[in-house]
C-alpha cells in the first residue's frame, strides 16, 4: 500500500497500463559518413508525418471539442517547426554523427535541465510539451505505432504515468480509463484537471510508483485516503471491487438528479455553478446539471495559444461557452496569469523570488493596459451575444487586494465600452462587475470594498494559501494549506456575514465548494452559491438534500469551537458519515 495525494475522489480497480517514455535508453550508435544524408532525410520524413498528425489532431479536436482545447496541438506544431529545435538536431546528426533519435534524446535532456532550474511550475510543466513533440517524432523514427502494452489490454485500465501529456489524453480515448495514478503532479496538473472533469478517481504525487508496477498488474486506486494497492490479495481485491461497484452505482444515481433543483431538506434553494476552462467543460457542466458558470478561467485560452489570442479569437471562445450554456449566467474571469502560470510574451522573467506574491493576475493586467483592454472588449462584445440568446455575462477580476484596483478596473471597463460605442459595435449593456476575494487584506477590508462591486466570489484556493502562508502546490506544506483550518473558517464566516449584511451576491469558487465536509460548514455560515468542477455537482446536490439549516448550524457551532485543523477534519468526517452516509465514498481527507 502506497500513499499519495488524492486529486479526484472515488475507488477504482483495474489493470495497470504504465506509460513510460518510449525511448528509455539513448541510441549509442554513431553514424558512418555515408549514413548522414539518409538520417537527415529520415528526420525530415518523421517531421512531416508528425506535423500532418498534429494538424489532423488539431482539426479533429477543434471540431469535436472546441478551438481552445485544440490549441495545444497548434502549439506543438510550432515547437516542431521551431528553427532552433530543428537546427540542433541537424547539427548533432551532421557534426557529432548522432542518430536522429539520439539527437532528440540529447535535446530533451538539455531542455529538461534548463526548465528544471526554474521555480515556475507552469514552465516546468511546459517541458512536457517538448517531451510530447519529441516522443511523437521518435515514434515516427522508430515506426512504433502504439505505446507499450495497449494491445494486451482490454477492459478497465488504471493509467500509471509520470505525468499525463496532452496528446496522451487524446490517445487514451480508446481505453476504458477507470483511474489515474501519477508520480508527479499536483491539484493543478493536467492529470488532476482531466480526472476531476471526468469524475475519474485519481492520485498524484506517487513518487517511484513506475518502479513498482508494470503493465498488466492489478491495481487499486482508493482516493478516499490517497492509497494505491498493487496486486492486492484476493480478499482485498474483492473488498475493493465491492467499493468500486458502490462508487459506480452512486455516480449513476447521482447523475440521474441532474434535472432536480439543488434544494436542502428544509426547502432552501442553492445555486450550484461550474468552474470551466472552455467549451468542452461548459457542455459537461450543463450535462451535470449546473445552473450556470461561476468561474470561467480564461487563461487556458492564452496558455494553449501559440502566441497572443486576438480580440476576435477571444470573442469566439467566449461565444462558444455562452452558446454551450443556454439561459444561464456565465462569469468570465479576466486573465489570471502569474504564480504557477506564466505566458512568456507578457514579459515574465521567471525569476521572481515569490511568484505567488509577485507580479500576477490583475497586477499584470494593469501593466499591459492595451492587452487587458482587448480582453475587456472581447468579453463586452460576447455579453451582447449572451443578451441576444437569453443568457447573461458577468465579469470578474482576480486577486483584488486594494480598493484602488477596483476603481481602476471599473474605469478601464467603461473606457472599453465607450470605444465599442464609438465603433458602433454591440456590447453588453448590463454586465455586472465582481471581485475575487482571495487575498487576506481584501477579506479584512471587505466592508470597504463591497460598495464598489456588484458581486464577490471567494477564491478559496488562493485565500487559504495566503492566510496559512503555505504554497498551494507544495506537498511539503499541504498539512498547513487546509481549507478546514480554524483561522480559514473564521475569515470565511466574516466574509459571508459581511456580504449578507450588505446584500451583495456571493459565490465561493475554490476547490472546497465541491468538498462535502466544507460544503456543510459553508452552507451553515450562510453561503448559498457554490461553484465547482462539473463532476462534483451531482454529489453536492445530493448532499444538499440531506441538510437542514438548523442541523448544519449545530455542526458549525461545534466546529467553530475546535482549535486544530485535525480536530475539525475528524469531527466533519464523523458528521458527514452521519448526515449523508451514502456519500462517504466521495469524502476526501
Ligand atoms: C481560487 O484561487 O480559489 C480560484 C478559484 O482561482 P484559481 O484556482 O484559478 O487561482
Ligand atoms: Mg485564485
Amino acid at each position: 500500500m502506497r500513499k499519495g495525494i488524492s486529486v479526484s475522489p472515488g475507488v477504482a480497480v483495474g489493470t495497470a497500463y504504465c506509460i513510460h517514455e518510449i525511448f528509455v535508453d539513448p541510441d549509442t550508435k554513431r553514424l558512418e559518413d555515408n549514413e548522414v544524408t539518409a538520417e537527415l532525410a529520415n528526420y525530415e520524413t518523421a517531421r512531416d508525418k508528425a506535423a500532418a498528425e498534429l494538424r489532423a489532431l488539431h482539426h479533429k479536436v477543434a471540431a469535436q471539442v472546441g478551438p481552445a482545447e485544440a490549441a495545444i496541438f497548434a502549439a506543438h506544431e510550432s515547437i516542431l517547426r521551431d528553427a532552433a529545435f530543428t537546427n540542433k538536431v541537424r547539427t548533432w546528426v551532421v557534426n557529432d554523427r548522432l542518430t536522429a533519435q539520439a539527437a532528440l534524446h540529447r535535446l530533451l535532456d538539455e531542455y529538461t535541465i534548463l526548465f528544471a532550474k526554474t521555480n515556475d511550475e507552469y514552465i516546468k510543466e511546459r517541458v512536457n510539451d517538448v517531451r510530447d513533440v519529441v516522443i511523437r517524432l521518435s515514434t515516427h523514427l522508430s515506426n512504433i505505432v502504439k505505446p507499450e502494452g495497449t494491445n494486451i489490454l482490454s477492459g478497465p485500465v488504471i493509467v500509471v504515468a509520470d505525468e499525463l501529456l496532452p496528446s496522451q489524453v487524446v490517445t487514451l480515448g480508446g481505453l476504458e480509463v477507470r483511474g489515474i495514478v501519477t508520480q508527479a503532479g499536483s491539484q493543478t496538473s493536467h492529470a488532476a484537471i482531466i480526472a476531476r472533469s471526468r469524475g475519474i478517481p485519481a492520485i498524484s504525487g506517487m513518487r517511484g510508483i513506475l518502479r513498482h508496477v508494470k503493465t498488466g498488474d492489478t491495481i487499486v486506486v482508493d482516493a478516499r485516503g490517497g492509497h494505491v494497492l498493487v496486486n492486492p490479495d484476493p480478499e482485498q481485491r474483492s473488498a475493493y471491487l465491492k467499493l468500486e461497484r458502490e462508487f459506480f452505482l452512486l455516480k449513476d444515481q447521482l447523475a440521474a438528479n441532474r434535472d432536480q433543483p439543488a434544494r436542502t431538506q428544509d426547502g432552501i434553494d442553492l445555486e450550484l455553478l461550474a468552474n470551466i476552462n472552455g467549451g468542452i467543460d461548459a457542455r459537461a457542466a450543463v450535462a451535470m446539471g449546473a445552473s450556470g458558470v461561476g468561474l470561467f478561467r480564461t487563461e487556458y485560452l492564452y496558455l494553449t495559444h501559440p502566441d497572443v489570442p486576438d480580440e476576435e479569437e477571444q470573442y469566439i471562445a467566449y461565444k462558444e461557452v455562452i452558446d454551450a450554456s443556454p439561459n444561464r449566467t456565465i462569469t468570465i474571469r479576466t486573465l489570471d496569469i502569474g504564480g504557477d502560470k506564466t505566458v512568456p510574451y507578457l514579459g515574465h522573467t521567471h525569476q521572481e523570488a515569490n511568484p505567488f506574491m509577485g507580479w500576477r493576475s490583475i497586477r499584470l493586467s494593469f501593466e499591459h493596459p492595451e492587452f487587458f483592454a482587448t480582453q475587456l472588449r472581447a468579453v463586452l462584445r460576447a455579453a451582447a451575444h449572451a443578451e441576444q440568446v437569453g443568457s447573461r455575462v458577468r465579469l470578474m477580476f482576480p486577486m483584488i487586494t486594494a480598493l484602488e484596483e477596483i476603481r481602476k478596473v471599473k474605469s478601464m471597463v467603461n473606457k472599453a465600452a465607450q470605444q465599442l460605442r464609438q465603433e458602433q459595435k454591440p456590447f453588453g449593456s448590463d454586465v455586472k462587475l465582481g471581485m475575487m476575494l482571495e487575498v487576506p487584506a481584501a477579506a479584512i477590508s471587505i466592508k470597504d470594498m463591497l460598495p464598489e462591486v456588484d458581486f464577490v466570489s471567494i477564491g478559496s484556493n488562493d485565500l487559504v494559501q495566503y492566510l496559512m502562508a503555505a504554497d498551494r502546490d507544495n506537498p511539503k506544506v499541504s498539512h498547513l494549506c487546509q481549507p478546514l483550518a480554524p483561522p480559514v473558517l473564521k475569515v470565511l464566516s466574516h466574509v459571508i456575514k459581511s456580504c449578507d449584511r450588505a446584500g451583495k451576491s456571493l459565490t465561493l469558487c475554490g476547490e472546497m465548494a465541491g468538498q462535502p465536509r466544507a460544503f456543510v460548514l459553508l452552507f451553515a455560515m450562510g453561503l448559498r452559491s457554490f461553484s465547482m468542477s462539473p463532476a462534483f455537482i451531482p454529489s453536492m446536490k445530493e448532499l444538499a438534500a440531506h441538510l437542514t439549516l438548523e442541523s448544519a448550524r449545530q455542526v458549525l457551532r461545534k466546529a467553530m469551537t475546535l482549535r486544530t485543523t485535525a480536530g475539525v477534519k475528524r469531527y466533519m468526517a464523523e458528521q458527514l458519515a452521519r448526515i449523508a452516509p451514502n456519500l462517504r465514498m466521495l469524502d476526501v481527507d
